[in-house]
């Protein structure tokens, strides 16, 4: 049954987290209000490397119940590099949640935007539009805490990969290239493992292989890891879904993140059977923080996906208008090209770009816009 009120956990973390969920919340607002008949209330949450320091813990009980009942999760940054465990490493908390409500497919849209400065030279990179599905529960990331350590002579981290994990995900990104194919991208779907060398791949790329023959409309196509990151640099536009184990998905998102412009233009959703957690791509980014030279883009397209995800869930077109209006209003943000971030050299900030883009998302312009775009769907 079609839903239009819904719970938002927010949990703004640290460094630039706070700057651009606030960004996100006043866009997400006037989203609301632009599209009529959708309420968003916010539940906001402490987690992160600063409540660590002051609590010694970095995700209460109660801010896990919390997402755990709202509808979505809104999350900034979480993390700072001289904040860490006994054990040497970062407070993760974004990491815990993905374990905790098994959000397996950790989906990652890399697209550029008409009117930024492109890093490569080629023409062709104004028509890179893929997405990275990175497998986010298991992989190489399932060592975390779990390193074993031989005194100082040795340590080992295991990978872990599941068939039940596994079908899960690859059934996602195949589901997600049909949908791509309808909207006219190729409907390819690429594997990227380093099955030639470990065993563990091997056996990831035999149950992508099973997956892949239920899917006789979409191409499967396997690549190892070192050739997709040449391919990455040569040939980007090529990609169309690309799914991959966590480790790699970490890597290669990064990547891909600057082959659009940077870390603040990646957004991504985390998603669950049941929980979905929506979030910058990007860290804390400490050396920023507190300069309002953050680009809140990144999270303001990921406030998109949870709308986009929130609508199909919930069946809302109210929440499906309010994703496509949101993006279409971050595209014409940039399309005259005036204003462009600091990470991409220019001078607009987190303020400049929130205000513009605000601007558009109250415009009949881009209301007409979206009207038209979804006529001819
Ligand atoms: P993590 O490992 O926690 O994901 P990271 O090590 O990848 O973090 P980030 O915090 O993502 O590091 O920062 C990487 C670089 O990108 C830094 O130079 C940072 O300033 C820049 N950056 C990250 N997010 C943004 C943003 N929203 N706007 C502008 N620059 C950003």
């Amino acid at each position: 049954m079609a839903r239009e009120g819904f719970k938002i956990a927010v949990l703004p973390g640290d460094g630039i987290g706070p700057e651009v969920v606030s960004a996100c919340l006043e866009v997400l607002d006037a989203v609301r209000d632009a599209v009529g008949g959708v309420s968003l209330e916010y539940d906001s949450l402490e987690a992160g490397a600063a409540l660590y320091t002051l609590t010694g813990e970095s995700l209460p009980v109660e801010t896990l119940r919390r997402a755990g009942e709202a509808d979505a999760v809104l999350l900034g940054a979480m993390g700072m590099p001289d904040i860490r465990y006994p054990d040497g490493t970062e407070i993760a908390p974004q990491l815990d949640l993905r374990e905790r409500f098994e959000l397996f497919a950790g989906v990652r849209p890399v697209k550029t935007f008409a009117g930024l400065p492109l890093p490569l030279a080629d023409p062709r990179a104004a028509e890179i539009d893929f997405v990275i599905v990175r497998e986010s529960t298991e992989g190489l990331f399932a060592a975390r805490g779990r390193t074993v350590r031989e005194g100082d002579r040795a340590v080992r981290d295991t990978m872990v990969i599941t068939r039940e994990a596994s079908e899960r995900l690859f059934h996602y990104a195949f589901r997600l290239a049909r949908r791509r194919k309808e909207q006219g991208r190729p409907g390819t779907v690429t594997l990227v493992d380093k099955a030639n060398v470990l065993g563990a791949f091997a056996f990831f790329r035999g149950i992508f292989d099973e997956c892949a023959r239920q899917y006789p409309d979409v191409e499967a196509q396997r690549s190892y890891v070192d050739a997709t990151g040449l391919n990455f640099v040569k040939k980007p536009w090529d990609f169309d879904v690309l799914v991959t184990e966590n480790m790699f998905g970490d890597i290669l998102s990064d990547v891909a993140a600057g082959l659009v412009g940077g870390m603040g233009l990646a957004p991504s959703g985390d998603i669950g059977e049941e929980h979905a957690v929506f979030q910058p791509c990007h860290g804390s980014a400490p050396d920023i923080a507190g300069l309002g030279h953050a680009n809140p883009v990144a999270t303001l397209l990921s406030g998109a996906m949870m709308l986009e995800w929130l609508g199909e869930r919930h069946d809302s077109p109210a929440c499906d208008l309010g994703a496509r209006l949101l993006r279409a209003a971050v595209g014409r943000a940039f399309a005259e090209g005036e204003l462009v971030p600091f990470e991409l050299g220019g001078d607009a900030g987190t303020e400049a770009i929130t205000r513009r883009v605000l601007e558009c998302v109250r415009s009949p312009e881009t209301r007409r816009e979206v009207e038209i775009s979804k006529g001819s769907r």
